[in-house]
Parts: C-alpha cells; structure tokens; sequence
C-alpha cells in the first residue's frame, strides 16, 4: 500500500537515502528541511518525481503540511564540526523540532520514527553497547548539546508515546557513512577520503587507537524501514558491529583509493568516545536484519561520489 509519509531532515546525508528508499516502495514523501546542514543537491534528482515534494522550513516554528500516514523525524545537525557551530540550533531542533514532529503525528493519529544516536551511549563503560544501556554522558561537555538533545528527544517521544498513545519508533544509529555525506563536515569517513585522495595528510586524532563501527547507508536504510514495519516503540540500535581503530579506518582508505599520503597526528578533542560499537541483537532476532557490506566494500562503493566531491572543490 503505498502512503504519504513526512521525513524532517530529508535534505540531509541519511534523510535523502530515506527518501529515495520511500519513493521506492512506492510511497508519496513531503521532505521538510531548513537546510542548515543538508543540501539541495541531495535532492536534485528528485526535482521531477511528482511523488516528491520539497518544503523548505525550520521544523522549531510549529508545522503542518497536511494529513500523512508516517512521520519520520531526522532533522538535526550530526558531525561534530557541525553541532558544535549550531549549538543551539542542535539544541532547539532536539527539543522544540521534536515537540513539533510528535504534534504532527498525534494529529493525524499516525506512527513515528525518531533517529536518535549512539551519542546517547556517551563514552560508554559497557562494550559493545545494549539497547538496554542508560550511558555515560557529560551533561556539560563539548558534545553535550547533540547528545543531550538526542536523550532529551528520546524521553519527549517515550511521553507521546505512553500518554497520548502516539505509535513511536526510536532508532540508535552507530556511526553511518556513504555518498551524499558533506565533505567538510570534520567526521572521519570524509575527512580521511578527501585527505587520500587529494594526496594530503591523513589527520589521526589522539593515537589514532580509539575505535568506532561503521555502517554503509544503504545498510542503515534497510535497517530503518523494517524498524519502522514493526511493532517495537523502544531503542533499536542499527549499525555494523565490525569494530575499527582510525589507524585501521586509515589503512582502508588508503588501501581503496590507491594514495601514498602519510598520517599526521593532531591532539583528540575533549569527550571523543574511546571505543564504539553496537550489540545488534534485538535488531538480529526482532526485524531479521544485520548489515552486508563491509567497511572495504562500502568505502569502494563511495569512492566514486568523494572523487566527484573532491574534483568540484579543486
Ligand atoms: P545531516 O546534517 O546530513 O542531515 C540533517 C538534516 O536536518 C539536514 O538536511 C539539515 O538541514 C536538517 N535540519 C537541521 N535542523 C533543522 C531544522 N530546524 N528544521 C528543518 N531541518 C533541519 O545529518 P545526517 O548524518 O543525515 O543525520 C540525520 C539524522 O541521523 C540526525 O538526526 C542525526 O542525529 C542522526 N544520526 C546520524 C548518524 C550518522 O552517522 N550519519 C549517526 C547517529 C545519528
Ligand atoms: N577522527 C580522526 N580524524 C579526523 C576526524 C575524526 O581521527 O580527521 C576521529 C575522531 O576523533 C573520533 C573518530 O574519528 O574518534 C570518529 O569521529 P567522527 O567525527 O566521524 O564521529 P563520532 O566521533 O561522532 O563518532
């Protein structure tokens, strides 16, 4: 059956992935988004499929694009460069952009997905993380204004959701990357793609020693729609639980572009997570899904759109 579904944030990296995965189950999609953070180009190759339809608008003002089946609520900063240059936008989006997502859905009586984070986790003391989990998060720190927005968007949808009956979905998202990401945006995915392929110093923050998991896109996507299919209204983590040191996220890169650049290490920023990675289990045994496509794989399958990102800033 296909609906017409509302997707904040649908401009940006993962939310034009989504709704290019919507479109093809045949679903009419409203994609709402300010772009401060996402780009029009993600989008351009919709510009002509009348199932498509683009409003652009700061989801913090109260809105309404009429009646929608599904609410899927992803606007929101993401990178730390970029959360830390729209703190309180970041803040503000997770807060009041949430109360306004929630309002759309309890309107129209449908069901809603929110994309919260391992951010959540903080700088975990249990490894690999549980869903179950509660962290270990600096309320005050340099990430607190994403990870505490995300937390505090997490307990907005558990109070629609148990006292206004809202049909709630909440996906923890361990680190995601493919085509579509910004090149600037600092994280390390880009970063060490544009570094290698620009023959420049691949930047290692600290000794390089930390580790992070990385899911390919279309991977994630997959893991969201059948998250929302089901029935489950508490924190699914979706993400791939292969666990990477950056000095070995560096090797790949370097190994799949081809580049001789060297490694330069900077100093670690405050708070940055020592270890990461995802107990998919509940994903595993409740939707069937675990991730295909390898760390090599998914960064081969990406490096045609870094080469075209990089070629357009030269
Ligand atoms: P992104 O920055 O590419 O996309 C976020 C989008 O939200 C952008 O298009 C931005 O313009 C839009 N937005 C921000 N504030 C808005 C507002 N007030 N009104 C309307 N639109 C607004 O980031 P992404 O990587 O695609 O992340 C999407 C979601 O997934 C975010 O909620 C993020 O927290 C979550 N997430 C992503 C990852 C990841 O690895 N990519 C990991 C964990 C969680
Ligand atoms: N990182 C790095 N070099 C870079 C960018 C990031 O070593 O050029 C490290 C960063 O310190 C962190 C890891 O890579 O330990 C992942 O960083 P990212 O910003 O991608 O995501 P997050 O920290 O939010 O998981």
């Amino acid at each position: 059956m296909s609906v017409r579904v509302l997707v904040t944030g649908g401009a940006g990296f993962l939310g034009s992935h989504l709704c290019d995965a919507l479109l093809a189950e045949s679903h009419s999609v409203v994609c709402v988004d300010n772009l401060l953070t996402g780009r029009s180009s993600n989008i351009e190759h919709l510009r002509n499929e009348t199932r498509f339809e683009f409003q652009q608008a700061d989801i913090t003002q109260p809105f309404d694009f009429g009646a929608v089946e599904y609410v899927f609520h992803l606007a929101s900063p993401a990178s730390p460069v970029d959360y830390t240059n729209y703190s309180i936008e970041t803040l503000k989006v997770g807060s009041l952009g949430t109360f306004n997502a929630l309002e759309v859905a309890k309107k129209y009586r449908v069901r809603f997905f929110f994309s919260s984070t391992s951010e959540c986790y903080g700088d975990p003391l249990e490894h690999p993380q549980k869903a179950t989990y509660w962290g270990n998060v600096n309320p005050i720190g340099l990430r607190s204004m994403y990870d505490e927005s995300k937390r505090f968007s997490e307990a907005t949808v558990m109070a629609y959701h148990r006292t206004h009956k809202v049909d709630t979905r909440i996906v923890r998202i361990f680190n995601t990357y493919g085509p579509r990401m910004q090149l600037n945006d600092g994280r390390v995915v880009p970063n060490f793609m544009k570094q290698a392929l620009r023959g420049d110093d691949l930047t290692i923050y600290g000794d390089g020693r930390q580790t992070r998991s990385f899911c390919y896109v279309a991977d994630e996507i997959e893991g969201f729609l059948r998250l929302a299919k089901s029935d489950e209204h508490l924190p699914v983590n979706i993400g791939n639980p292969n666990e990477f040191t950056m000095l070995e996220c560096a090797e790949i890169v370097l190994r799949v572009t081809g580049s001789k650049s060297r490694l330069r290490f900077e100093p670690l920023p405050p708070d940055d997570p020592k270890q990461r990675r995802p107990d998919i289990t509940k994903a595993h045994t409740l939707l069937g899904w675990e991730p295909k496509v390898s760390l090599e794989e998914g960064l081969k399958l990406s490096l045609d759109y870094f080469r075209s990102a990089v070629e357009a800033t030269a």
